[in-house]
């Protein structure tokens, strides 16, 4: 496989200090080949496993091959925040690129996916330790506190709810004191516990009929009658293929994603739980997830058990000095941030990598060169309910159904390709540099 990071990043070290381990469910057996399958699925994360389980569910028979075990890319290490977005674009480039109507089809989709989300836990019976009422978003300076102010009507118009502003005098009595000068909450979105998701879905997909399998790494793709998938323990010949590999994608499988996705590193940290006494100091009593308004953001929530949770994008490379060195960055952040906890023992940090596209919107469509072929990826790092609402998609697209739920025309156009070819993360050594530059 032809990846764009060094081989850490697709090792297990990155995820070993994952606090969604201990929920990490039974392993499933490698795929024994030969065999031959209606629909195949590479990739065991929410997308493969949301289109598993729709397929499953409307009798299609699928076979999902997942090359280390379920859950073990994002969608096992991610912050768990469900909520909006997905993409990068704004109302007005939307509306400007696509037209007024597709603006609102792109927006209802983002809302459709939350919703996706949380019928799915009640329906299948998934405890995923819920916690939030929508998601709150915090002002790290005056200038974006008035950003929020102006951006208050448009967000209302867009998603078609109340947000509510907090004047930064409100902020103490809401329990999330910081250095932050007002916020905007967005009544849309909950926080979940991923590592219980993810083994819900796949344990929902298996009931329904779906055929999963860990530790079956696709390395080669034959295009026949129909495809052909080279495993290690022999080949999956499908009608249909549906691709979910997101940020651990190769740029050889198949060859038409050569740098057509960009993988970025996001981090996270964890605190041990935290004392009444502590959460007071700190003056952070809040169950709401939070993220603040850098470019380069912070993102954050008081677990159920009273862990902290702190993450943030970056990382230009993927060793294992690189990635210490960036734990010392967020480390020092989240102590700038929330001092009376400076001297807090923050026993868990991992990473993983979550896929950006050139075009700024997710691909959910046919790929092109190959009749037959689905891909879903690129959720700019908000995948836990767009990855879902992919998956759903895809379930309808392979079987040639024009989806019934809403299908934003973005999303259906090819990613281009980023410049650079393999050498392409360079441009984001750059990006990250300038917009680091611009948060100061
Ligand atoms: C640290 C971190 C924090 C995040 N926080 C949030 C958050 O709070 N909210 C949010 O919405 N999103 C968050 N994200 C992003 C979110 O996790 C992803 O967008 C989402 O999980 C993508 O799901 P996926 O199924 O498309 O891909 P993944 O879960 O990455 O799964 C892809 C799978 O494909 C497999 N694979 C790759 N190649 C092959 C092959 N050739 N053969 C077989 N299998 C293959 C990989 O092993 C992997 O398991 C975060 C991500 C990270 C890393």
């Amino acid at each position: 496989m032809r990846r764009l990071y060094e081989a850490h990043a697709y090792s297990d070290a990155p995820r070993a200090g994952c606090l969604w381990n201990a929920d990490a469910g039974p392993p499933r057996a490698a795929f024994d080949g030969p065999q031959s399958t209606e629909v195949a699925v590479i990739g065991g994360g929410f997308t493969g496993l949301s289109a598993a389980l729709h397929l499953a569910e409307a009798g299609t028979e699928v076979t999902l091959l997942e090359a280390k075990h379920i859950g073990w890319g994002a969608s096992g290490r991610n912050g768990g925040f469900c909520c909006l977005g997905g993409g990068m674009l704004s109302n007005p480039q939307l509306a400007r690129r696509f037209g007024q109507d597709a603006l609102a089809v792109y927006r209802a989709a983002e809302k459709a996916a939350v919703a996706l989300v949380a019928e799915r836990l009640a329906r299948h019976g998934i405890d995923a330790d819920t916690h939030s009422d929508g998601e709150t978003l915090l002002a790290h300076t005056p200038r974006h506190m008035a950003a929020l102010r102006r951006e208050l009507p448009h967000v209302a118009e867009a998603y078609g709810v109340t947000p509510v502003l907090h004047e930064p005098a409100d902020l103490a009595a809401l329990g999330i004191s910081g250095p932050f000068h007002g916020g905007m909450t967005i009544p849309l979105g909950f926080a979940l516990n991923p590592g219980k998701y993810v083994v819900g879905l796949a344990t929902a997909a298996e009931a329904a009929g779906a055929r999963l399998h860990d530790a079956s790494p696709v390395t080669a793709i034959t295009r026949n009658n129909g495809f052909t998938l080279t495993t290690p323990t022999g080949p999956l010949t499908a009608k249909r293929l549906v691709l979910a590999t997101n940020g651990y994608s190769s740029d050889d499988i198949p060859g038409w994603l050569r740098a057509r996705y960009m993988p970025l590193q996001s981090n996270i940290l964890v605190t041990r739980p935290l004392t009444e006494g502590e959460l007071a100091a700190q003056g952070w009593t809040s169950r709401q997830m939070a993220y603040d308004t850098r470019n380069l953001l912070h993102y954050f929530r008081l677990l159920p058990d009273n862990r902290f949770l702190f993450g943030m994008r970056g990382g230009s490379f993927a060793t294992p000095g690189a990635n210490a060195r960036f734990r010392g960055r967020i480390e020092a952040d989240f102590e700038a941030m929330f001092p009376a906890w400076a001297e807090v023992e923050r026993p868990n940090f991992w990473s993983g990598l979550v896929c950006l596209s050139r075009n700024r919107t997710p691909f959910v469509g046919a790929i092109p060169e190959m009749p037959g072929a689905f891909a879903g990826l690129a959720f700019h790092g908000n995948g836990v309910a767009m990855g879902s609402y992919a998956g759903r998609l895809l379930a309808d697209l392979v079987r040639d159904r024009q989806p019934e739920a809403p299908y934003p025309a973005a999303f259906a156009i090819p990613p281009r390709r980023f410049p650079l070819g393999r050498h392409r993360r360079a441009l984001l050594a750059v990006a990250t540099g300038a917009l680091s530059l611009l948060d100061r």
